[in-house]
């Protein structure tokens, strides 16, 4: 069965998801899991002080990073963001595996994705738009009713964006499981500079950083 980490990583890049497998590399690094808790404290950090928010990992000025607070709590799944109906669920569907941050109570119930990372200009990257169709689908697996979205939260920016069950977002689901299903060595490079720049694998894969080609003249 597949997890929603592994998809998301061949989402990402197929041939990241291949170095990682062979390294066996799915936990995440210490300042992962700091920014990740902070999906867990928004209460508490939209009332901290500017002295407080500065030890904190946010990626954002602390008035900047109350006042998106201030937004997220208009919204109307505020309680059940605060305050789930679990926390780090592990979901098994029928073809995919893998963590919930939280389950949110409701009709119907939604799960969530918590990123370390910075949310795109709008909606959510693809690699978490398919982990969210999957972590829907596993819920819904589970609870034998329709899931028809999922929730993806970037803490550290105080931004929260919903994933919809789309065409759109099945078929890209669908393709990643295809792509995953067909992976029996390394897949070729991507032509993606952005997300090779953002690549830990980047020097075994052969492909030079923006700083070295730029040093190089290339
Ligand atoms: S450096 Fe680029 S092509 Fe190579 S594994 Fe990373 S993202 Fe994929």
């Amino acid at each position: 069965m597949h997890t929603f980490a592994a998809l998301a990583r061949v989402a990402y890049c197929p041939r990241q998801y291949y170095y990682a497998r062979q390294d066996e590399d799915w936990t995440p690094p210490p300042d992962v899991r700091r920014r990740r808790d902070l999906a867990f404290r928004y209460p508490t950090l939209r009332r901290a002080s500017d002295a407080d928010l500065a030890t904190e990992p946010i990626s954002r000025s602390p008035a900047a990073y109350r006042a998106a607070l201030d937004r997220l709590a208009s919204r109307e799944d505020w309680d059940a963001l605060v305050d789930p109906a679990a926390r780090g669920v592990v979901l098994e569907g029928r073809e995919c595996r893998g963590v919930a941050h939280k389950i949110l109570d409701g009709d119907p119930p939604t799960p969530t994705f918590v990123s370390p990372g910075r949310p795109p200009a709008e909606g959510v990257w693809r690699p978490q738009r398919v982990r969210a169709v999957a972590m829907a689908k596993a819920l819904a697996w589970e609870r034998e009713r329709e899931v028809p979205a999922a929730v993806v939260e970037y803490p550290a920016h105080g931004v929260v964006r919903g994933v919809r069950l789309t065409t759109r977002n099945r078929a890209a689901y669908r393709k990643t499981v295809r792509t995953l299903r067909e992976i029996d060595g390394p897949p070729p490079r991507i032509d993606d500079e952005d997300k090779c720049d953002a690549c830990d694998y980047r020097e075994r894969c052969g492909v030079r950083t923006r700083s070295l080609r730029s040093l190089l003249g290339l």
